[in-house]
């Protein structure tokens, strides 16, 4: 199944839809989030629709558009960008013998049509990076790589919007990664039965799998329903091309993963 939070022209209420084709039928649960945290009983009831809708005349708002916590990141999670992020920063390729962690602040979360806003008083280079995002469906802590996958509940796109010249200056990325609106997310979360295997798309030679992200993650540390975890991103980033090339004013930016479809966010000055 394809789930959407959308709204109605004219309205900011946001509601949720299950995708079929090109139209979008309003679901009984109060939001995605609710639905998923209602636990796996309910995920495969239709419920009650009320109302349905061309999917081309709605607006499409993240499907979580305000997190409970942090976005979960993975850095340099593909041997690709291993590879470009060294060179560029003149230290020796090696790739990570854990999980590096960071987070996104659940602030910066937008739609998947939506503008990334450009404050050139806080940043000068605006880059991307286009990442699975994986929606916990049921929590739980020390969860063993081989239950992992029962545990997801669907998989959306993330694109990580980040400021460079934040993320280095401060050592930590937190800041350069959490600008208001650095995280388009959507446009659809398509559930973990209908997706399939996340190691078998498109993208290959992840370091970590999703199964082993989720065993890392959930070590001794409680991961919750509607926790979200973007995979980090493979090479081909502005900041991995030579000399570097950060998003401009007006620079449509597509994100797009087989079997999910795509981000299209414009980045905008404000
Ligand atoms: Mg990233």
């Amino acid at each position: 199944m394809k789930y959407v939070t959308f709204s109605l022209p004219g309205e900011s209420t946001a509601r949720l839809g299950l995708v079929r084709d090109d139209m979008v039928t309003e679901m009984s649960a109060p939001s995605l989030l609710d639905l998923i945290r209602f636990g796996p009983e309910r995920w495969h009831q239709r419920g009650e629709a009320s109302g349905a809708a061309r999917l081309s005349e709605v607006r499409l708002q993240a499907p979580i558009p305000r997190p409970l916590k942090n976005i979960v990141c993975l850095g340099l999670n593909y041997m690709s960008h291993v590879r470009e992020t060294s060179q560029v920063l003149q230290r020796q390729a090696k790739n990570p013998d854990v999980p590096i962690f960071f987070t996104k602040a659940p602030t910066a979360v937008t739609g998947p049509c939506d503008p990334i806003p450009w404050d050139r008083a806080a940043t000068e280079q605006v880059d991307y990076e286009v990442e699975l995002g994986v929606i916990i469906g049921r929590g739980g802590k020390n969860i063993s790589r081989t239950d992992a996958l029962a545990h997801v509940f669907g998989y959306t796109i993330v694109n990580d919007v980040s400021a460079r010249d934040v993320q280095y200056a401060h050592k930590q990325w937190f800041k350069g990664k959490s600008l208001d609106g650095f995280c388009p997310m959507g446009p659809v979360v398509v559930t973990q039965d209908e997706f399939g295997d996340p190691q078998s798309k498109g993208i290959s030679l992840r370091i970590f799998s999703v199964a082993l992200i989720i065993e890392f993650l959930s070590k001794g540390m409680t991961i919750e329903a509607g926790d979200i975890i973007a995979t980090g991103t493979p090479a081909g980033v502005g900041l991995g091309r030579t000399p570097p090339e950060y998003l401009k004013e007006g620079d449509l930016v597509e994100a797009e993963i087989e079997g999910i479809g795509s981000l299209r966010n414009r980045v905008t000055a404000c």
